[in-house]
């Protein structure tokens, strides 16, 4: 065949250690015998960041904004550990938090599902989204011990030097207080980044939180969210046929647990911490979960989930055949090829990336599939394969 031409590049982000291994594999095998494939190269492996002061990690962020679509490879976080392992002028920022914190993005988190794998939430048959607004609440809280008899008062000095005092409690015996905010602007992002991501992915968007309890501070989260969908998304969304729900938080997850999925669940922060991580464990194995950080103008940047799985890595360096699974590696390279296709009218683009996908899926359902895999499976498995091999087969049905 001919290879799939494409027009704009996307921004590459290559990463560490084995999913490092797995990328360049992946690209060699799966993608360039198929597609011309145009990148603009950025390595955030850890050695290039300690390299270039990790200038490398603000070009990335940089080049994913200017060109719409990055797809980018996990990516070492370092702790002391790490920095005697590579021998680090210091302690880098995790590229994530970095490039999350220039885009002003939210993290979606959403399981990859087929029917060879068993959900323990036997109900659901689409997949459920999770958005995390990542900022503030209770991880910029302060707080502090206090003893018995304290008054306590919240109280807010305005610009113009007055005061703003409420009491809160007289504590009768010791205790513990804490104080948390959020921003309207934070919050209107993040509603305008789950609303892209729903026009995109064509899911519904529920939004959970508990005004009835906190009138104030929840019943601002419900308004805003209802604000933004009101006055920018409720016509592309009536045209898309996408609704927009608001519930108690407690009712969502009744919900959640007893319908069948196929929705998108954004969450105030606290919650999606919680709840992706419940998401993600019932969904099967971290390796079937992809991650993309949407900006609130629209940019999309694909990665998987899971970390750089370090285990297998050292493995692979003593020389032996590792079974890691590069479903979710994969899923981000077609996420973000679709969405190029979709973004520059290049159907073909949109149908490899599916086709592409379906072949993943499609060897998983003949029972062949990676070790993390066998625990999850819900049909009798017949081969365990390493990577290379996984590759070979999936690249053999495409
Ligand atoms: P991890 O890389 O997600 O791996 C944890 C364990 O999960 C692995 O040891 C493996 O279990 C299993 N696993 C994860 N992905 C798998 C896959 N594709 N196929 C098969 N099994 C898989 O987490 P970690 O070991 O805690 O972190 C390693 C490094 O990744 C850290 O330096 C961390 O900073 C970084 N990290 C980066 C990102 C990111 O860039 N988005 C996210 C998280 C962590 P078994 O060993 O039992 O097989
Ligand atoms: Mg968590």
């Amino acid at each position: 065949m001919a290879k799939i031409p494409m027009k704009t590049p996307l921004a590459e982000l290559d990463g560490d250690e084995m999913t490092r291994v797995l990328w360049a594999k992946i690209k060699t095998e799966l993608l360039e015998p198929y597609v011309e494939l145009k990148t603009e190269y950025y390595d955030l492996g850890l050695v290039n960041r300690d390299a270039t002061d990790d200038a490398v990690t603000e070009q990335a962020a940089e080049a994913v904004r200017r060109l719409g679509v990055g797809v980018k490879c996990a990516t070492i976080t370092p702790n002391a550990e790490r920095q005697k392992e590579y021998n680090l002028k210091k302690l880098y920022p995790s590229p994530n938090a970095t490039l999350r914190a220039m885009l002003d993005g939210t993290v979606f988190r959403a399981p990859i599902t087929t029917n060879a794998l068993r959900s323990s939430v036997s109900c659901w048959e689409k997949p459920i989204v999770i958005g995390r607004h990542a900022y503030g609440d209770v991880y910029k809280a302060a707080e502090m011990r206090v003893p018995a008899g304290a008054k306590v008062e919240l109280c807010c000095t305005l610009p113009d030097g007055s005061e703003n005092r409420i009491p809160v409690v007289t504590l009768r015996d010791e205790g513990i207080i804490q104080a948390m905010h959020n921003l309207d602007e934070s919050i209107r992002n993040f509603a305008r980044s789950c609303f892209r991501y729903a026009l995109a992915q064509k899911l519904p968007v529920r939004f959970a939180a508990k005004d009835t309890i906190s009138k104030i501070y929840d019943g601002r989260f419900r308004e805003l969210f209802a604000e933004i969908y009101e006055t920018e998304f409720k016509e592309a969304c009536n045209k898309a046929e996408i609704t927009y729900s608001y519930s108690l938080i407690d009712d969502a997850v009744a919900q959640a647990i007893t319908g069948k999925g196929g929705f998108l669940w954004a969450c105030k922060n606290y919650d999606g911490d919680v709840l992706s991580d419940m998401i993600a464990a019932a969904s099967g194995s971290l390796a079937m979960m992809t991650s993309v950080l949407v900006s609130p103008d629209g940019v999309f940047e694909f990665e998987a989930a899971h970390g750089t799985v370090q285990r297998h890595y050292y493995r692979h360096l003593r020389g032996e055949a590792c079974s890691t699974n590069p479903t979710a590696l994969i899923f981000a390279w077609t996420g973000a090829l679709a969405k190029r296709a979709g973004l520059d009218g290049i159907p073909e683009l949109a149908a490899f990336a599916a086709s592409l996908e379906q072949a993943v899926l499609g060897v998983i359902e003949l029972g062949i599939m990676t070790a993390d895999l066998r625990r999850a499976a819900a049909l009798p498995v017949r081969q365990i394969l390493d990577s290379d091999a996984f590759i070979a087969k999936i690249k053999a049905r495409l």
